[in-house]
């Protein structure tokens, strides 16, 4: 299924600007996962730091985005399933080459609902795979 950035502003009720609709499609093309600084040198003009960080916290918010905690920076995954799929969140695994900073979504793996003690409240799964990619290893 195809949804291009402006229906999918629609469908979380957020205005059609220039810069989320160059955010969104940035990270819908993208096979890997995006650093704030990766979308910075994607989206050379035409939009400052301060408003990408602000989108991409939005859109995370809203669940379109995962965050993928690698070392000490954030990567972003256009999250299809919540924005395909009825707003059911699904978790990914990622695989984060250690040498090259690549991050990747791996598909087809089973993720089990994994229970947290009496009292906890679980937001979401953070798997990554550390280790070293096809072209690095
Ligand atoms: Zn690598």
């Amino acid at each position: 299924m195809v949804m291009t950035p402006s229906e999918i502003l629609k469908k979380y009720n957020l205005s059609k600007t220039l810069c989320r609709i160059r955010i969104l499609d940035t990270f819908i093309k993208s096979q890997k996962a995006l650093s704030q600084h990766d979308i910075q040198q994607q989206i050379l003009s035409g939009c400052d730091r301060s408003t990408i960080f602000r989108i991409i916290n939005k859109f995370y918010e809203l669940h379109i985005l995962y965050k993928i905690d690698v070392g000490n920076t954030q990567k972003y995954y256009f999250n299809s399933s919540t924005v395909f799929d009825n707003n059911k969140n699904r978790d990914l695994v990622f695989f984060h080459c250690s040498k090259c900073d690549k991050t990747v979504p791996l598909q087809d793996i089973f993720i089990p609902d994994y229970l947290v003690p009496d009292g906890f409240i679980k937001h979401y799964n953070n798997f990554v795979i550390e280790g070293l990619c096809d072209e690095c290893r």
